[in-house]
């Protein structure tokens, strides 16, 4: 049997009428959550992406602002910036958008953000307060994972989670969120031996790596649950013949005819979906929860920082 969809967009949906429903009973306390989102220079998808954060605040009732400065800007000067936003106080959160230019230093930028507005979870004082499993804001994306699963009920005490990829930004803290979820974790990274094997002894398998279509049903044990955090551009007709399942293909073939490319994960949908029990799909998969949890931790940094509740 096919596996079955872990549905993001749906459950994305969900957590942010419940970030509205919250959000308006702290408006009506005077108290307005806001979130600033800086950018520096012209990356399209980070455009992309610091655009639908400001949508989603602005359609949740949260205040939202966005800094927009050029690509040929300092660390000084984006430090600076990041010192004002710290200062006021109708700000609760701070996202700086990754990547940065090569010249200005992202870790002494992402340490310069006040721990407490930290939404990203990337501050070290964070990441030191998640990996000892106590109250953090914590990074959005493995964060919506967990979500994800939670939604659909699946357990995860016990399992082995195999989480491949060892960013800060997902691999690392995902592998954390799972342990203290008392999954056993193994995390796999690109001097793994034999990943196909360590990946086929996952129940759940996590797949953050930014590598078109390479985990295959090969990779997967019959019945895992399958986890695909990756994005990327697919543009070749060929290729995506070969990946996507049949049902799938022509409107795949539409995408990269008007647009150059489709979307596509780490995950080979085609082989997978004939071997896992649960799959994400791209797009509509961990894309949208990774938003939903950015106005969940804006909400919580009001909260722990300014709020009476
Ligand atoms: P990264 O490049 O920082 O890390 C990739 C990791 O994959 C590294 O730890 C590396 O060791 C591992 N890796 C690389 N090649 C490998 C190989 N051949 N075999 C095994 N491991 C290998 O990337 P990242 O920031 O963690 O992002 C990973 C993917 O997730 C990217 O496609 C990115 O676009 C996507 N992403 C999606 C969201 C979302 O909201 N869905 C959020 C963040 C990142």
């Amino acid at each position: 049997m096919p596996a079955q969809i872990l549905n993001g967009t749906l459950v994305g949906e969900a957590l942010k009428q419940d970030v509205a429903a919250r959000a308006a009973k702290l408006i009506a306390q005077g108290l307005q959550p806001g979130l600033a989102v800086v950018i520096v220079g012209d990356n399209a998808a980070s455009k992309v992406y610091v655009g639908s954060k400001v949508k989603a605040c602005q359609a949740l009732g949260l205040h939202s602002e966005k800094h927009e400065l050029p690509a040929s800007t300092t660390t000084d000067e984006l430090l600076a910036l990041v010192q004002s936003l710290n200062a006021r106080n109708e700000i609760d959160g701070i996202l700086v958008q990754l990547p940065l230019p090569p010249q200005i230093e992202t870790r002494r930028i992402l340490e310069a953000i006040d721990p407490l507005k930290d939404v990203d979870g990337f501050h070290a004082i964070n990441v030191g307060r998640l990996s000892q499993g106590e109250d953090a804001l914590t990074p959005c994306t493995p964060t919506g994972v967990i979500a994800l699963l939670d939604h659909y009920q699946i357990p995860i005490a016990g399992q082995h989670a195999v989480v491949i990829g060892r960013s800060d930004i997902v691999g690392k803290p995902q592998a954390m969120l799972l342990l203290h979820r008392h999954a056993t974790v193994t995390i796999c990274h690109s001097r793994t031996k034999d990943l196909p094997a360590v990946a086929r002894t996952a129940d759940i398998l996590v797949a953050a790596i930014g590598r078109t279509a390479m985990v295959t049903g090969d990779y997967v044990k019959e019945g895992a649950v399958v986890i695909d955090v990756g994005i990327n551009n697919l543009t070749s007709p060929d290729e995506a013949r070969r990946v996507f399942p049949d049902a799938e293909i022509p409107q795949r073939l539409e995408g990269i005819a008007k647009r150059g490319y489709t979307l596509i994960g780490d995950v080979e949908p085609r082989s997978v979906i004939e071997k896992a029990g649960w799959f994400t799909p791209v797009p509509g998969g961990v894309g949208p929860l990774t938003i939903a949890m950015l106005m969940q931790n804006t909400l919580k940094a009001a909260v722990m920082r300014r709020g009476k509740a």
